[in-house]
């Protein structure tokens, strides 16, 4: 299957890009792109600053504005089928805010994102291959914000937010945990839906300004699927995650004080973490730093391995974002 040679030949780690279109707003007010997608072979994007000086990165996929979201799934639905073939697969959306990062992960009701379409797809699996497999599966939704872990499956009325702070524990070789994770068991995605609902609802109630909050942390939906070969008995246990990160843009540090300077330093040092995981893990690093953050220590036992990764490097096509889009695009290349 050409799948598994792309992965094959690039290692576990596969990246695409993703440009926004330009909206409404930035329509009327005659907005620049500083993005060429016509001059471009398949797997390349170039930048153009200045209107003279072109840059040119390559990536395993790249999606223009006009890709709709049936489009970014057919080339992620591969994914589905490694969970439940018994991989661990980490799936990532990373960028500045409002580049669309919500919107490929979540998607709206009309156009739903990843999350649910990688869902979809392996309860569809699970159909297909109910003679020869048993799968039970599960769903946890939590939140990294400033370094700290939030269940969102978790009402914060029921038990206190302060209460449901979690920990990340070791239980024995290469198995993390966290201890009194809620996790949703569901049968069908009508269940799925119900638990996604429950997450995002959470998510917004606990903040005043639940955008600003939004992109100010990390949100995480883990999948965790048993599967039971029923003419052999054989198990396998994996994990699939789902995971929208905070924003990527720089604060200026003469910007922020006080706890706003403690959270965009705290989001600084997990995304540069991540990056260094990855990247360490790409280059088959012996030394793969996991503990520096909440987010990459969480996810180290689905990280490395014979895992499978996929970042979305999400980017806006507006002249006015070219730094923070070169700074996401250099992220990328260094993480491939
Ligand atoms: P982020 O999560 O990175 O901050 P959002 O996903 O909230 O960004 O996207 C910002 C806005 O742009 C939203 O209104 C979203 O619906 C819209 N948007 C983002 N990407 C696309 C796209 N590819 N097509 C249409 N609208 C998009
Ligand atoms: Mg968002």
């Amino acid at each position: 299957e050409l799948y598994n040679k792309v992965l094959e030949l690039k290692g576990n780690i596969r990246v695409f890009c993703r440009c926004r279109p330009l909206n409404a707003e930035e329509m009327t007010s005659g907005a620049r792109m500083a993005i060429d997608f016509e001059s471009a072979k398949d797997g390349e994007l170039t930048v153009l600053s200045n209107g003279a000086s072109r840059r040119t990165f390559k990536f395993d996929a790249v999606f223009g504005p006009q890709a709709d979201q049936a489009d970014i799934f057919e080339d992620t639905a591969p994914f589905a089928t490694s969970v439940l073939d018994g991989y661990n697969v980490c799936i990532f959306a990373y960028g500045q805010t409002g580049t669309g990062k919500t919107f490929t992960m979540e998607g709206t009701e009309k156009a739903r994102g990843v999350n649910f379409r990688t869902l979809e797809k392996m309860f569809d699996i699970i159909k297909e291959r109910q003679k020869l497999y048993r799968y039970d599966v599960s769903v946890s939704v939590l939140e990294v914000y400033n370094e700290q872990i939030r269940d969102l499956l978790v009402s914060g009325n029921q038990l206190g937010i302060a209460a449901r702070r979690l920990e990340i524990r070791q239980a024995g070789e290469g198995m993390h945990h966290v201890p009194g994770l809620v996790e949703a068991h569901v049968n069908n995605m009508t269940e799925v839906w119900e638990v996604l609902q429950t997450g995002s609802n959470a998510r917004a109630v606990s903040s005043t300004n639940a955008n600003e909050h939004s992109s100010r942390s990390h949100c995480i939906h883990c999948v965790m699927v048993k599967g039971e070969n029923l003419l052999n008995g054989e198990c396998t246990r994996s994990k699939l995650w789902l995971v929208d990160l905070a924003g990527s843009e720089r604060v200026a540090k003469t910007e922020v004080q006080g706890d706003r300077l403690k959270e965009t330093q705290n989001i600084n040092r997990s995304l540069s973490a991540l990056g260094d995981v990855i990247s360490a893990l790409a280059t088959k690093c012996s030394h793969v730093p996991f503990r520096n953050s909440k987010l990459t220590h969480l996810l180290q036992d689905s990280l490395g391995g014979d895992s499978k990764a996929l970042m979305f490097v999400q980017i806006s096509p507006n002249e006015h974002d070219l730094s923070e889009t070169i700074c996401s695009l250099n992220f990328a290349s260094r993480v491939r």
